[in-house]
């Protein structure tokens, strides 16, 4: 006993004490500071974009993209179920109405649900897509890149299109993964849609701590994203404020952090890929469950390792297999819990579901730290399979 590999740790080998030293000495440790500034300038030039604003967390980038692409109360916004549930909450904070997408292979949304439920459920009254039964305006969608994979965006942008919705990307999970081949070739996750969050959490592939930052296709949306997140100043000296506005900016210890992390992100993703290849590996041939994939013409940031349960031949609940895991020291976790049959959205439309709810049964998330050592993930292999036997 006394072994313990975690599913995902952060990463700290690079700059970050240096950085949060530095700004600890310049007494810059709040939402004003040069890091932040830095690692915005950071960002956008990994991302090839022109503005990215800096936030507290994946979850507040997400509410002020919903803000600005103008959600109201009693609008409806779509949101798949197979997801972390801070890719949802936010549709609440505005007083709007999610309605719940399956999934598709890829465990992102499914797109060919999503233009039947525009088609059948849903008319455009002058560029307006209305929900016949409620009468609600459907204003926007939220597609996530599940585990650093990216949703059929193609797809997705050209239903956004025909039924005028706003697309927001929560990419929290997908920094770095991009489009190889296709019409978004070369283009990261998050900078497709009309808007992109990212995260910074401390399980995410880089972290601050706590963190997030967004993008979108207007810099100017970018720039009023800056506003509210800062209390929507407008002017400096005598507290001037035209607009609500959120105390939502991050602070320049976060960023003295980030900027750290950026720096190491290529190094984070070539070791993602490394340590999934030997898992592959070391997993070729099990017949009880199999690595799932990415998506084809794309590269991934191979944030998280999804070990796909053959349940026709293991039946045991996902509660035991990562008990009995977490007694030989591997720590396993189950995918989330579908977001339409938890209390505060059991009452919002979930249409047509079929794979998420066969989805979360069979995924086991395996350690994937960037520090894993190529004998710990033979350990947590051969653990595994020995469960699963
Ligand atoms: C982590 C995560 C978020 C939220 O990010 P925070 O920084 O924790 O607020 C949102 N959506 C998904 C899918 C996530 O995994």
């Amino acid at each position: 006993m006394g072994r313990f590999i975690p599913l995902s740790i952060p990463n700290f080998e690079g700059n970050e004490k240096k950085y949060v030293d530095d700004a600890l000495e310049q007494g810059w440790v709040s939402t004003g500071g040069a890091y932040i500034n830095k690692l915005e300038a950071q960002m956008a030039e990994f991302l090839h974009v022109e503005k990215v604003a800096a936030c507290q967390s994946g979850t507040s980038g997400l509410h002020l993209a919903l803000v600005e692409c103008n959600v109201l109360p009693g609008d409806m916004v779509i949101v798949p179920t197979l997801t972390f549930i801070a890719a949802v909450n936010p549709v609440r904070y505005q007083f709007a109405e999610p309605v719940f997408m399956d999934c598709d292979d890829s465990l992102c949304m499914d797109p060919v649900k999503l233009r039947k439920f525009c088609e059948t459920e849903c008319q455009l009254e002058e560029n307006v897509l209305v929900h016949k039964a409620t009468g609600k305006k459907v204003k926007a969608l939220v597609v996530v890149h599940v585990f650093g994979n990216l949703a059929d965006m193609e797809a997705i942008m050209d239903i956004a299109e025909e039924y005028h919705l706003k697309v927001v990307e929560d990419a929290t999970e997908a920094l770095g993964t991009y489009y190889t081949e296709g019409r978004y070739a070369g283009m990261y996750a998050g900078t497709i849609g009309d808007f992109g969050a990212y995260s910074f959490n401390g399980n995410k592939i880089i972290t601050t701590g706590g963190g997030g930052a967004i993008t979108a296709r207007n810099p100017q949306d970018v720039a009023h994203i800056q506003y509210l997140s800062t209390q929507a100043k407008d002017d400096p000296h005598f507290y001037i404020h035209n607009e609500v506005g959120f105390n939502y900016r991050m602070t320049n210890l976060q960023a003295a952090l980030g900027v750290a992390q950026m720096e190491e992100l290529p190094e984070f993703i070539k070791r993602k890929h490394k340590n999934l290849d030997l898992y592959r590996e070391v997993f070729e041939g099990f017949e009880n469950g199999h690595l799932l994939g990415f998506r084809e013409g794309t590269y991934s940031n191979q944030w998280f390792y999804s070990l796909k349960i053959d349940r026709t031949k293991i039946t045991a609940s996902m509660r035991d297999i990562i008990n009995r895991l977490q007694e030989k020291g591997v720590q396993t976790r189950a995918i989330w819990g579908l977001i339409h049959e938890q209390l505060p959205y059991k009452q919002s439309i979930a249409y047509e579901m079929e794979k998420a709810p066969y989805y979360s049964e069979c995924i086991l998330n395996i350690p994937c730290s960037t520090q894993i050592t190529e004998e710990e993930i033979k350990y947590a292999a051969d653990c595994i399979k020995e469960v699963l036997m």
